[in-house]
């Protein structure tokens, strides 16, 4: 299990929680003790830093960390509240302040789930109301547990690293990482539509960019019109200070990218991110792209003139005028003969099977497209042979 040391974080601060609340004999209180702990912990895999990001092998592992941190606090609020025979509005200020935080939260709790009709940006800007929740609940806690707040022992210290570590990520993440989190600036040398909804960026950056080729990074693009919110999309490619994307059309920004991007226009990038490292594979190795999960491995294709190792490259997708990059494709296959091309247009062949594949112990296979496919294929897969190593990544990580 490759997250093992970040379960292994959320369990030490779950365990340590308890036993300070215990050992200071104020278990009337533990629900809420924890919600504390797990809140933090909620911020915290928010943030996007390195360190939380290899503890957790990928931010879209964090962010389902993040998601059941979220629940999990909800819940033992809820306990709290019926623990205490709070009813649904209460008669006293600090109180009151207890129920506002919940609603807030199980508010926001529901409307992340029922969010896939919101737009992205409106339900980015409805989440950050939980820091507020965040901070409200702190304070209610203060008012009626002073004691623990305050004094000098292990309980104190528990409630107040959680506490500022909670804070400083949900200031960080909320208001500082746009500004101060996106360090390479460059600007857009080239706009190219490769088809009828795909466009293929070419950006020049202040300073060399450093990624391995599967990663991928957020851009926020300056031109008037664009949404202001970064979006991630995988690196196609690029050297030294040039970097490129790939980008379907699939809603408004990226509409925006395929109609109305301009060259010369600024540009800014965070860093790179990902776990699915192509040159971390095994000698033997199986790539399979659906559709527009194709750019993680046109980077390794367009950079490399050899491999090293033998690939076997499945390109799957709906019709020839669907497909991107494939005279690059064949070029690098005639040059490698240990790179098998498999060009698999569902139009006329139907859909990618792997049934009765010979899967040699020893291989790594790397997926990326549509998360329907990867899971089914993950599961044929594992059936075949549990000897496999399988890294897939898929677009999207709500
Ligand atoms: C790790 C990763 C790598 C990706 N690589 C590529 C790529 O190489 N090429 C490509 O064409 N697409 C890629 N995508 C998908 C791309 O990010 C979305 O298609 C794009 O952000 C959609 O924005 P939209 O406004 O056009 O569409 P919308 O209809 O607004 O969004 C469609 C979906 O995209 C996701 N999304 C939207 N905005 C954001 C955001 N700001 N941050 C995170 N997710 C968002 C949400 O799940 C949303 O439901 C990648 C996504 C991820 C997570």
């Amino acid at each position: 299990m490759k997250s093992i040391k970040g379960i292994t974080f959320i369990f030490a601060s779950i365990a340590i929680t308890l036993y300070a609340w215990i050992s200071a004999g104020a278990t009337r209180n533990i629900t809420a003790g924890l919600a504390l702990t797990t809140l933090s912990l909620t911020f915290m895999l928010a943030t996007r830093v390195k360190l939380l990001e290899k503890w957790f092998n990928g931010i879209e592992k964090m962010y389902f960390y993040h998601k059941l941190m979220a629940v999990f606090s909800v819940i033992l609020l809820v306990m709290h509240h019926k623990s205490k025979g709070f009813g649904l509005w209460s008669e006293r200020i600090p109180a009151r302040l207890g129920d506002i935080a919940i609603y807030l939260f199980i508010s926001v709790v529901i409307v992340a789930y029922i969010s896939k009709k919101l737009k992205y940006e409106t339900w980015r800007w409805i989440h950050r109301i939980v820091f507020i929740a965040y901070i409200i609940g702190l304070w209610h806690g203060f008012t009626y547990s002073r004691k623990a707040f305050t004094s000098v022992n292990l309980l104190s210290l528990v409630i107040g690293v959680y506490a500022v570590l909670g804070l400083v990520s949900g200031i960080y993440i909320i208001f500082l990482y746009q500004k101060i989190g996106f360090k390479n600036n460059g600007k857009i040398v080239s706009v190219k539509r490769l088809n009828h909804d795909t466009t293929e960026l070419e950006i020049e950056l202040d300073k060399n960019f450093d990624y391995r080729y599967g990663q991928f990074a957020f851009i926020k693009i300056f031109q008037e019109g664009f949404e202001k919110a970064p979006h991630p999309f995988s690196i196609s490619g690029g050297k030294g200070n040039k970097i490129f994307f790939t980008i379907k059309n699939s809603g408004d920004y990226t509409s925006d990218i395929y109609q109305n991007l301009k060259e010369g226009t600024k540009v800014k990038i965070d860093r790179a991110y990902g776990h699915m490292l192509l040159e971390k594979g095994k000698e033997k190795q199986i790539w399979i792209a659906g559709g527009i999960g194709v750019t993680p491995f046109i980077s390794y294709i367009r950079e490399n003139e050899k491999i090293d190792g033998n690939i076997d490259f499945y390109y799957a997708y709906r019709g020839e005028e669907n497909a991107v990059h494939i005279d690059m494709m064949k070029q690098f296959a005639q040059k490698n003969p240990n790179f098998k091309l498999n060009l698999v247009d569902s139009k006329v062949s139907g859909y990618l099977n792997f049934d009765n594949y010979k899967l040699e112990n020893g291989t790594t296979v790397f997926m990326c497209g549509p998360v329907k496919m990867m899971d089914n294929f993950a599961n044929v897969f594992n059936k075949l042979n549990s000897t496999v190593e399988l890294v897939y990544e898929g677009f999207k990580f709500k």
